[in-house]
């Protein structure tokens, strides 16, 4: 491996856990931009103590015809709230960890909601603003003795909540991969065995975004176990 500045480094295998614009997927498969969709999310952490008496008690998601408010109690004693949205927002593209967004653009954006989701966004006194980015599902994730993992690989929109949690999983079978095959390369491609299909799928099925919006079976999602799955020949 080259870096930036200058430096060297060798390994026997490279792991690509770069995220939605990944390099190493550049490297890999070429240059081409994450697809923009076109819509922001809007996601703070707040006191409850701010809602003068209202509390969350329930993970509930708020859908209108083309937004939605996910809002939950960050943790049993409900003294915490989180929310995220998903708007409609074409001209701001903007990926970043400290851009904020504007609460009172927020209240009007869900202005026709129901009381309980106007009673969070009342008092809440700021939100970060994040640009929502994804990929199709990718040919491959390796070559050789390199493989990408996470975002890098398969990006997604939040919408079922498991873009990290599909990391995780990548890293305890790609963990268990190659503690099985003494040859990486032959290792990383038991891993992209193992884990493509599953991800693709979670891709596109978020991209839809109506997991639970009716009778959904969510077994297949919460009931994988990375580290049981038997892993392919
Ligand atoms: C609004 C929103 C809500 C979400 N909610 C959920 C949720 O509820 N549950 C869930 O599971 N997921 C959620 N996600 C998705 C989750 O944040 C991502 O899927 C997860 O962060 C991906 O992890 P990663 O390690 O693959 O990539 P990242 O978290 O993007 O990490 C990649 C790292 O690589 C570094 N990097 C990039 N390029 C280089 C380079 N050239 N050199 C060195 N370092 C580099 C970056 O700085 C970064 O630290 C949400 C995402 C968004 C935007």
């Amino acid at each position: 491996m080259r870096f930036a500045d200058g430096s060297t480094a060798a390994a026997d295998a490279v792991i690509g856990a770069d995220g939605v614009h990944s390099r190493v997927r550049e490297i890999l498969l070429g240059p081409e931009k994450p697809r923009f969709t076109g819509r922001v999310a809007h996601r703070t952490v707040f006191s409850s103590a701010l809602m003068n008496g209202y509390l969350v008690e329930t993970c509930t998601k708020w859908w209108g015809p083309d937004r939605h408010i996910v809002i939950y109690p960050v943790n049993p004693r409900r003294d915490e709230t989180y929310f995220v949205t998903s708007v409609p927002d074409p001209d701001w593209d903007v990926e970043s960890w400290s851009a904020r967004g504007d609460m009172d653009a927020v209240r009007r954006a869900f202005g026709g909601f129901h009381e309980d989701v106007q009673k969070v966004l009342a008092n809440c006194p700021s939100v970060h603003q994040w640009a929502l980015f994804e990929r199709d599902p990718l040919p491959r994730w390796t070559e050789g003795a390199i493989a990408l993992l996470g975002d890098a690989c398969h990006p997604m929109t939040p919408y079922m909540a498991q873009g990290a949690a599909t990391a995780l999983e990548d890293a305890a079978t790609i963990a268990r991969c190659l503690a099985a095959v003494d040859d990486p390369g032959e290792a990383l491609r038991r891993y992209e065995a193992a884990r493509k299909d599953r991800t693709a799928r979670i891709q596109l099925t978020s991209r839809q975004n109506n997991w639970g919006k009716g009778a959904t079976d969510p077994g297949w999602v919460y009931g994988y176990d990375a580290f049981e799955t038997p892993l392919p020949a």
